[in-house]
Parts: C-alpha cells; structure tokens; sequence
C-alpha cells in the first residue's frame, strides 16, 4: 500500500459518512453485477457475485479502499460466467461462501437459511431462494435495506428455471415468500441486468413485474415460466464445471509475471518501491521528468534512463528492448501516461511505480542529489 496517505475508507469514516460502503461493479460482456460492500467503521467487507475475468479489477479496488475482505460469496453456481472466488481466496485470503446445497469445492463458508456473514460491525442475512437452481441465496442486509437478490429476482424480471434444477413453483414461492416479506422499501439488487437498469425496490416488483408483480398468481407466474422456449445459455458447459471449483482453474497454476505487478483500479500495472528496490539491477528505470527535474533538488533514482515525457513517442527506440521498463515522474501521475503510451506501442513488460518518487522517497530510498538526502 502507498504509505503516504491513510486508505480512502478511514477518510469515509472521518468525516462522519455513512457507515456501509457500498459499490456497484459491472461486467459487460455477461450483464453481471458485482457489488462490495464494507463496513466503515472496522474496514471489513465481503464482495457478492465476482466475475473471474474482472478480477483484477475488484482486487485492485479493494486494495486502494484498503478493506480488509472478510468473504466473497456467491447467490448461487452461474451457467454463465465463472466466479472469481477462487482468484480472491487466493488474493486476500478471504472466505468462500456459497450455498451447502450446491456442493461445490473450495467452499469454506457453507451457508443455509437464517446463517448470517458478519464483517466488522455489520452483517447480511441468508435467505434461501431456490427456483433458479436450487441453491440460490439471496443475501439481506442487517437493516433490511437491501437484499441482493442474484437471479432469483431481477429487475422486471426473474431468472430462468428450465435449466440446473430450477422450478418455477418453487421460485413463485422463494420471491413472494422471502423476498416480498421484506419492506416494501427495501431496495433489490439483481445478479444481472442486460439493458442498464442497476437496482429496483420490493414495492416497484410487486407492483411492476411483469412475471409475478401486479395480480399475477402462481399459476399466471408458472404459465410464463414453462413457456419462455430460451435458448440453451452457450457458456453453460464452461461456467458450472469451473463454479463447481469456486472458480478455481483446471491443471496447473498460471504463468508467473515478470514483477508482481499490481493493477490499479484505473487499470494500470504499477509496483512497489520496495520491489524495485530490490530489484533494480533487472529492469530500466525510465524517468519521464523534464532534465531540469531530474537535475533538480528532487534528485533522481541512481541508474534510472531520462526521456522526458513530451519527448517519448518520437524516442522510443533509445530504450533497451531486453530488460523491463519500470517508469517513475514526481508522483506518478505523468509515468502513469507514459506507460499506457508505452503499453500500446506494444512494450509487453512495463510497469508504473506506484506513488513515484515521492512514494520512493518516503519509504526511505535513496535519490542521487536529492536535497533531502
Ligand atoms: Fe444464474
């Protein structure tokens, strides 16, 4: 973690705010919502419904918010996108959660009706509401708030019920037994959404699904159901077998990176200073500061290759094709253009340091005529 400043989610709770933080993530090629939610106070959380392909993206925003992942946890086993549970696990350390029923491996957390996940001083209910498949959970938060419903409810909508045990009987009664229990005010966050609709509230279901909402009983709710001739979802035959694993990968474990790069949530690779401390003798270091800068006061790391950054694009092949590029500026802000400029002119092994000099600095490393040294 950058050093230089206390993590985001200890500010929220200086200033007074509201004490969950909650985070709406979305995966566009599979419509798949994945939401963070952490309590304020204790920094703890839990993320519901990751994707596998968006998981440096979630980690990356766990990290800059500084929360401590408490679980990951899943509505149910999807047939069309693998989790990223496994990947977290492996990340954070965090739980596994998934419903009992479902059997799946790696699972460390197996919930059933009325369990709770605490983090920190907050926690979520666990309902049971089968009819999608017959481990679907929906989670409630402690105040009844909200409820995160995965496909058991959608927004207008609900999830399919001709695949992976799914009963339409059974699901009329999971929604209008446990989800329309709750307050009418209670806000519903689906597992999915395919037009750009983010969130609904209990009242608005009951009165405006068009399944099961205004006067529609079980059997108008089943007639709909039995009749919707979808097509068979295409990712299927991937997605379960790998959520039967949590997400785990089949055979042997990926390839090793060159650096233990870190995506930030913008999507950058970046490292530490302590790794490029240790292992700056491998890479070039490529400082994009003006040469005033770098003969300045601030100084400059001892072996480091200047290019000023306006100077770059037409430079580029000064810089040693063998070894990997590490970028430091000031404060990390101009390195950080100059490697996406770097990444798309095709340079595979690039990475920004996080927090720059200034992060360098402050953690005790040394720049070569540096006043402060
Ligand atoms: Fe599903």
């Amino acid at each position: 973690m950058v050093s230089i400043a206390p993590s985001p989610i200890a500010l929220l709770d200086a200033a007074g705010g509201h004490p969950l933080l909650h985070r709406q993530l979305f995966d566009a090629t599979t419509g798949t919502y994945t939401y963070l939610l952490a309590d304020v106070a204790s920094g703890q959380g839990v993320l519901i419904d990751s994707v596998f392909e968006q998981h440096d993206r979630d980690l990356s925003l766990i990290r800059e918010l500084g929360i401590e992942l408490v679980a990951t946890l899943d509505t149910h086993a999807h047939a069309d996108h693998v989790t990223g549970s496994w990947l977290m696990q492996q990340a954070t350390g965090c739980a596994i959660g998934l419903a009992k029923a479902t059997r799946a491996k790696n699972v460390t957390l197996p919930l059933q009706h009325g369990d709770q996940v605490s983090f920190g001083g907050r926690h979520l209910d666990v309902r049971s509401t089968p009819g999608h498949t017959d481990g679907c959970i929906t989670y409630v938060l402690d105040d009844q708030s909200a409820a995160f419903t995965g496909d058991a409810l959608l927004v207008r909508g609900c999830g399919r019920c001709d695949f992976q045990q799914g009963d339409p009987h059974t699901l009329w009664r999971s929604i209008t037994e446990q989800i329309f229990s709750l307050p009418n005010s209670c806000l519903l966050y689906p597992g999915h959404d395919y037009t750009g609709r983010t969130l609904s509230s209990v009242a608005e279901e009951k009165a405006f699904n068009a399944r099961l909402g205004g006067g529609a009983d079980e059997r108008d709710f089943v007639g709909h159901m039995t009749n919707m001739k979808l097509p068979h979802p295409g990712q299927i035959a991937i997605a379960l077998p790998g959520n039967m694993r949590s997400g785990q990968p089949p055979g042997e474990q990926p390839v090793q990176h060159w650096a233990p790069i870190q995506r930030s949530f913008a999507g950058l690779p970046e490292l530490l200073p302590s790794w490029l401390a240790e292992h700056s003798s491998e890479v070039t270091v490529l400082d994009v500061r003006s040469e005033d800068e770098v003969d300045g006061p601030d100084g400059r790391i001892e072996t480091s290759l200047n290019i000023p950054l306006p100077e770059l694009e037409q430079r580029q092949g000064e810089l040693p094709c063998e070894r990997p590029l590490v970028v430091v500026c000031h404060a990390g802000s101009r390195s950080a253009l100059a490697t996406q400029q770097l990444l798309k002119a095709g340079f595979e092994r690039v990475a920004n340091l996080r927090g720059g000099l200034l992060c360098w600095s402050d953690e005790g490393y040394p720049l070569i005529g540096s006043i402060n040294h």
